[in-house]
């Protein structure tokens, strides 16, 4: 059984990112990966996706992006390419096609079982990803047989939909893209619409990520919010990696796009959407609003104001069997898949219990969640921190376990 340190589990940019810290402790790893390098922007995204952060919010650990666009957004395939080159750069020990199927706890660390073979390691860093699965709700099974339903994950264009109607649940980043380019597609989209985060891409003339990054509001620490829970719940910003183009409701709408509230419930093939979506709206405006004003506090002058999200009168249901809607995509979020994990940190809920990343049971890590401990911790540019930080805890159980050895020892 091969020892070493560390294992991490992911090779996506969060692991690449740790173990980049740890080789610059002297610490020594093994980076597991079930798939290549970036497995996840290879396999789950669709084909017209950009990152939503610009180039410039492209950093990892000992890496800043030098290209000629520093305004603009990667391709999918683009920041595969930028992974690659990044574990290559830091000669990252990454065993590919190595899929762990469980971690268990012994009295000296963890046995780490994968489809190759067996690690013995004091340390793991679990960087398996916050959107390993899509999330869709237990009434998906309800919709009729004949209508196709997709997800993020699986959806790659327009040409594999069946022709017709599309109903988009959720209004998020996913949500909102698709809803975009379904219907730049030429298909008839309604787009249910549940709680969402109304961001414009530009204000004041800059990117709005700009200001996030500039007002500190992505560096909001996950011990300084009242309601951690709410604040790892939120949804994702309504925005598309796209220069000075907003896809916010009003956009859609004007595009022709038909909103309905929140999917609540599908009875006898009849989808029933709730009545909340004028008071959804007015939050997601007010709470805009509040950002907004964050931002012309700190350029000294009060700036523009959008106008608030139209809602034209909604239908509350929707007959699935009437030859409408011919495909339903659940962008209903995403959720970790850590299934294989056979040590008591996880809720009732399957997910994992931690404080800021450090799990309670010692040298069992975890990165890459949201709000792990910044508000830009599920997001590239929220690696460097929060890896530097789980390095310097995890750095310090191994010392304290030599200094037991040693005490032990003599
Ligand atoms: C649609 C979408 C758009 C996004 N857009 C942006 C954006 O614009 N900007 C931004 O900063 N962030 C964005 N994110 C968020 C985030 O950057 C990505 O989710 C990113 O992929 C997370 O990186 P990660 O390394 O934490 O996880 P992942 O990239 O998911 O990497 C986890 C790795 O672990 C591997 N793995 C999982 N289980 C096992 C196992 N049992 N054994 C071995 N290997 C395993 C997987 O194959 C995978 O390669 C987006 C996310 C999504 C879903």
């Amino acid at each position: 059984m091969p020892d070493t340190t560390t294992v991490i589990v992911g090779g996506g940019h969060s692991g690449l990112a740790m173990s980049h810290c740890l080789a610059a402790r002297s610490v020594d790893h093994v980076v597991l990966e079930r798939g290549e390098v970036a497995n996840s922007w290879r396999t789950q995204r669709w084909d017209s996706l950009r990152l939503l952060t610009p180039n410039w919010m492209t950093r990892l650990p000992g890496y800043a992006y030098r290209g000629a666009d520093p305004d603009g957004y990667l391709s999918a395939r683009q920041v595969t390419a930028m992974l690659e080159d990044y574990a290559g750069a830091t000669a990252a020990p990454v065993l590919t096609g190595t899929t762990v199927t469980s971690v268990r706890a012994d009295g000296r660390g963890y046995i780490v079982r994968t489809d190759q073979g067996t690690w013995r390691a004091p340390t793991v860093v679990l960087a398996c990803g916050a959107a390993a699965l899509p999330t869709v709700p237990a009434l998906a099974g309800l919709v009729p047989d004949e209508i196709t339903s997709v997800t993020p994950a699986g959806y790659r264009n327009p040409g594999e939909l069946p022709g017709g109607g599309v109903l988009v649940v959720g209004a998020s980043a996913s949500g909102v893209q698709l809803a975009d380019e379904l219907h730049r597609s030429g298909r008839p989209v309604t787009l249910a619409v549940g709680e969402h985060v109304r961001m414009p891409r530009t204000y004041r003339g800059r990117d709005i990520l700009w200001w996030l990054d500039a007002c500190g509001v992505l560096n909001q620490r996950y011990d300084e919010v009242d309601d951690l829970v709410r604040a790892r719940n939120v949804p994702s910003m309504q925005l598309v990696g796209s220069p000075g183009r907003t896809v916010d409701l009003n956009a859609l709408t004007s595009a022709g796009v038909r909103l309905v509230g929140r999917l609540a419930g599908i009875a006898g093939g009849v989808a029933q959407f709730s009545g909340s979506l004028p008071n959804v709206c007015a939050l997601a405006d007010l709470k805009l609003g509040r950002l907004l004003n964050t931002i012309d506090a700190r350029a000294g002058t009060a700036g523009e104001r959008f106008a608030p999200t139209v809602v034209r009168s909604a239908p509350l249901s929707l007959d699935l069997r009437s030859g409408q809607i011919a495909a339903i995509v659940w962008a209903t979020g995403y959720r970790p898949d850590l299934s294989w994990l056979d040590v008591p940190v996880l809720d009732h809920k399957g997910r994992v219990v931690h404080d800021g990343g450090v799990t309670a049971c010692p040298g069992l890590y975890l990165i890459g969640m949201p709000f792990l401990r910044r508000r830009k911790s599920s997001l590239i540019d929220g690696a460097a921190d929060d890896a530097a930080e789980l390095t310097r805890h995890l750095a310090g159980h191994l010392d304290a376990l030599a200094g037991r050895r040693e005490r032990n020892a003599s």
